[in-house]
């Protein structure tokens, strides 16, 4: 064990002491509960599948308790100026800026993720709060729309108590992602965190606390899907329902919510095409392949999956990504050397290694890896894969693995490049690596992906829209895409006194 591991692991022991020590439960209407009925569930952590505490299983009762709280909390929060929310907002940033340590280390643990990763995520966190924060002011401003006899102006008013549901895959923050704007829009939440990596959440809604947000404005509760999730999606009380996490739950979603005409925001799997052509940068394009799925454990929405590698420099390509899958970097999330930890939980862990032998079994390659890493301990260890000479048709071209694992197809024409990159249900994104303008002006057109980079990999801009199309998503998010999502826009005709009234009986 290296030196700096053996301090992180101290460190981190240190902050996950009082999750060990004591069960973790809800935090509703500005207190901690351990729910209605107490029911336990071990949260364990993927470095060797150990119990890091106990966690309280959210009833249904817990999360009517949650959002009445929310419901009672919304019309004082609506109500304060955006000024008052863009300075509680910005209080809240500060605290998680103050702990980007404690939560870097309890997330890597939590989840696995190598900690080179997500020491980012307080960062990145705390820099959503304050955008939003910022925006907060100009929430409710619409737009002025003139005619000749009348004007309309439009303004926004927020819609509501809603529900925020997130995934563990990088589960701080994605939370501050959808949360931020709901607070600075002037709704009230109930955040439902992923159950398998619930522990940031709950320091999360500490520093909410600790920023002096009102109670009820922000009320957490852990527990499954199946019923605390369920719950939250079929509340009355809720207006609007933020979803990250697989396809197929957002479709359970949309239909929990039928009843209740629930708003919602789905951003969800991918299978996400990197197409790269023969002309374009090779080595900033390989850099950008290799980070695109094996940073991040592979567990990204918008991980490049699919590899359209052009024919002419297909060979020399893929000998030097195999040399680069080679060499890394497998271990400790905590460890700082590490580029690809253990994966979040045993059943995501068995489900990535069964399509080893769904390679096999369609005529795929196995290049790199395709094996389980049980000298690592009793971890969720695997080996960075690589499969080549695939075809769109197999299971690894068309499934979301969501693990570090890359399926590498060969292409000869932009034709079939489009074709192959649009021959999936999902439409996230698509990265395009080309020096030729007009064949990326092309292809970025044409790939159906909601968003799309050029020579890049995945870029974040808050200002701009985030989200998916066909399977991958509803809505978008990011700048005031996420204020048309989390508030209702009344439009208002006022006449000039120029036009002749209709007059009817006279
Ligand atoms: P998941 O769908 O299994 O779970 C996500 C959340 O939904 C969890 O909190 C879970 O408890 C909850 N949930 C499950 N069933 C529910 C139900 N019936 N009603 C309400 N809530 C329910 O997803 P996951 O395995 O945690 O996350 C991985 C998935 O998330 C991948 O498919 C990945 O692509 C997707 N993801 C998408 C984006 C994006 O921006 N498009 C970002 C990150 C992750």
């Amino acid at each position: 064990m290296t030196q700096q591991l053996d301090t992180n692991i101290n460190k981190a022991n240190s902050y996950l002491a009082r999750f060990q020590n004591q069960t973790l439960g809800h935090y509703i209407n500005g207190e901690w509960t351990l729910g209605s009925e107490g029911e336990t569930f071990d949260n364990l952590t993927p470095t060797d599948n150990t119990s890091l505490g106990k966690v309280v299983k959210g009833s249904a009762e817990d999360v009517n308790q949650a959002c009445l709280a929310a419901e009672k909390a919304f019309t004082e929060w609506a109500a304060i100026s955006g000024a008052e929310r863009r300075k509680i907002l910005h209080k809240l940033a500060d605290k998680i800026e103050e702990r980007a340590e404690e939560i870097a280390l309890v997330e890597s643990m939590d989840c696995g993720q190598p900690l080179r990763f997500m020491r980012q995520a307080a960062v990145r966190g705390a820099a959503n709060f304050r955008f939003f924060a910022d925006k907060s002011p100009e929430a409710k401003n619409g737009l002025s729309l003139h005619q000749d006899n009348h004007t309309n102006y439009t303004i926004r008013t927020p819609i509501g108590p809603v529900g925020v549901i997130t995934p563990w895959n990088t589960p701080f923050m994605l939370s501050t992602w959808k949360i931020a704007p709901a607070l600075a829009a002037g709704c009230t939440v109930v955040h439902k965190p992923a159950e398998f990596s619930p522990l940031t959440a709950a320091i999360l809604a500490e520093c909410a606390e600790e920023a002096g947000l009102p109670a009820g404005v922000w009320n957490m509760v852990n527990g499954f899907g199946e019923v605390a999730g369920k719950a939250l999606t079929e509340h009355k009380a809720i207006k609007a329902v933020a979803f990250v996490g697989e396809t197929v739950t957002g479709s359970m979603i949309q239909a929990q919510g039928a009843p209740t005409l629930k708003r919602v925001h789905f951003e969800l799997g991918g299978k996400n095409p990197v197409i790269v052509f023969d002309d374009a940068d090779f080595d900033r394009a390989l850099d950008a392949v290799v980070f695109m799925i094996y940073s991040l454990n592979g567990q990204r929405c918008t991980s490049s999956s699919r590899l359209l590698i052009q024919s002419g420099i297909k060979p020399k390509f893929i000998e030097a990504l195999k040399q680069r899958v080679e060499n890394l970097q497998v271990g400790h999330p905590l460890d700082p050397q590490t580029e690809v930890g253990p994966l979040v939980h045993q059943s995501h862990y068995n489900k990535v290694l069964s399509y080893m032998d769904f390679a096999e079994q369609d005529g795929a390659t196995i290049a790199v890896g395709g094996r389980a890493l049980p000298e690592m301990g009793n971890g969720n260890y695997l080996t960075p894969t690589l499969f080549t000479e695939a075809d769109n048709t197999m299971r690894v071209a068309k499934e979301e693995i969501f693990g570090p694992v890359l399926t590498a197809i060969e292409f000869d024409t932009e034709q079939q490049a489009l074709q192959i990159a649009n021959d999936t249900d999902y439409g996230l994104s698509g990265y395009i690596w080309t020096r030729d303008t007009g064949r990326a002006m092309r292809m970025a057109t044409h790939v159906e992906a909601g968003m799309i980079w050029v020579n890049s990999e995945n870029n974040r801009n808050l200002p701009s829209p985030f989200g998916g199309v066909k399977m991958s998503g509803v809505g978008r998010d990011g700048g005031d895409w996420s204020f048309d999502f989390y508030m209702e826009t009344k439009n208002i005709c006022i006449a000039h006194d120029t036009h002749n009234v209709p007059s009817l009986g006279k």
